[in-house]
């Protein structure tokens, strides 16, 4: 049984004043639940205000990125460590904005999963394709490139806490929801292809989350889909009402 996640990617959006505003609005609505997980992805710079908001530690904290280095000259960069300190415990790796605006490959973005899982953070790893590429039927082969080579040489053993998310580009920030259908098309796909690298018990235990235009108005019938284990918010978490209506939908 794969536990729900709600997880929210707030992108170049809210100071710390306006972190803690907000979770002081999510949290008298959201009620603690052992049933579901909830995650929130803050800008570096408003992490430490989300974990001090959050002092009954009833949503994961994560980062929206960080370098695979250790340390360095690395200007800019942010290094898992440093997550750690500041008592992150998960990270977003390989969102569509970090590979399409910053351009960032599968090869680095490999060696930030593995960068993470020692670090003990858990990694959320974002694939998917972009308009022109599923117009020409190529969703499967670009998401087994992504999933095959942003997993390479990581054993099974490591992948416990390992979290996909399947975003198609053309559905993130667009307004332009996937179906049910195409997601759940995806997210069986991203399965049979975890079985085919690793183990049925690793694919049956790994959380897909589906991520692109994700609404109070569409979450139902998108949790609806058999493998659809949660959701990665970007637009629609911004607002505590709408992203508190996201996590309690019926
Ligand atoms: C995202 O940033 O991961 C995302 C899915 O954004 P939006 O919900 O705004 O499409």
């Amino acid at each position: 049984m794969r536990k729900p996640l709600y997880a929210a990617n707030w992108k170049m959006n809210k100071t710390g004043a306006e972190t803690r505003m907000f979770f002081e609005k999510f949290l008298s609505q959201v009620q603690p639940s052992s049933d579901a997980d909830i995650m929130i992805a803050p800008p570096f710079t408003s992490i430490i205000d989300a974990i001090d908001s959050d002092e009954s530690e009833r949503i994961i904290i994560a980062a929206q990125n960080m370098h695979f280095e250790a340390a360095g000259a690395f200007t800019g960069e942010i290094s898992a460590r440093m997550l750690n300190e500041l008592g992150c415990s998960a990270v977003i790796l390989g969102h569509s904005e970090r590979r399409h605006v910053f351009g960032e490959n599968d090869v680095m973005i490999n060696k930030k999963i593995v960068t993470a899982i020692d670090a003990g953070l858990m990694p959320l790893f974002c694939v998917g394709e972009k308009l022109g590429q599923r117009e020409l039927g190529k969703t499967q082969e670009i998401l087994e490139t992504q999933v095959s080579e942003g997993l390479k040489g990581i054993p099974e053993k490591d992948l416990a806490e390992l979290v996909i998310a399947y975003e198609p580009v053309w559905a993130i920030g667009t307004g332009r929801t996937a179906t049910p259908d195409q997601a759940q098309e995806a997210h069986l796909y991203i399965r049979s292809l975890l079985s085919t690298l690793y183990s049925n018990d690793l694919s049956n235990a790994t959380r897909i989350l589906y991520g692109g235009s994700v609404k109070p108005s569409n979450i139902s019938e998108l949790m609806d889909q058999p493998d659809v284990d949660g959701v990665l918010v970007g637009g629609a978490s911004l607002e505590p009402d709408s992203f508190a209506a996201i996590v309690i939908h019926d």
